[in-house]
């Protein structure tokens, strides 16, 4: 397994045996696995970023990066705040994912696909201050406002400081 450092941008592999039904393709250690070849070489033609979902990816590698370069202690505190963020399941099921720091910094970001080409990145700190109050008010305006995540992380962020 490579070192978050070590890898600069995301790369995909197709494996023989697919387990995953419903899912197209799962991120693991920095290597998306697809379930189709089509998908792995859509994703692999390019050596830069060109998709945001590439890019959420990758941004995801260089937040372990800032977590002591260990994918160990990314996936830690993935879950951990995964955990803390349970009580948003009564806004949606999947507001406890949706508010998990690192996601919030790869939802936001994703569409900058420069961003995660200058090194670590660190925003995912200033949205892991946020109270669950706070993920509370985001997560009931993206799930009842029917607007883009990005779009609501950055009104939030205007009216109430910090994060650009
Ligand atoms: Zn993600």
């Amino acid at each position: 397994m490579k070192k978050p450092s070590s890898i600069k941008v995301i790369k995909a592999t197709c494996p023989k045996i697919w387990l995953l039904p419903g899912f197209r393709a799962i991120t693991f250690f920095g290597r998306i696995y697809t379930k189709t070849k089509a998908d792995m070489c859509s994703i692999n033609l390019n050596d830069n970023i060109d998709s945001n979902f590439k890019c959420h990816e990758t941004i995801h590698v260089r937040q372990a990066e800032d977590t002591h370069d260990s994918w160990f202690l990314f996936y830690i505190l993935y879950i951990w705040q995964w955990v803390c963020n349970l009580p948003l399941i009564t806004i949606h099921k999947r507001a406890p994912y949706r508010l998990i720091s690192f996601e919030m910094e790869a939802f936001f970001k994703e569409n900058d696909w420069q961003y995660p080409m200058n090194g670590k990145v660190s925003l995912w700190r200033k949205f892991n201050a946020l109270k669950l109050k706070e993920k509370r008010k985001i997560a009931k305006r993206y799930y009842e406002g029917n607007l883009p995540y990005w779009y609501v992380l950055n009104e939030y962020f205007k009216n109430n400081g910090e994060p650009v």
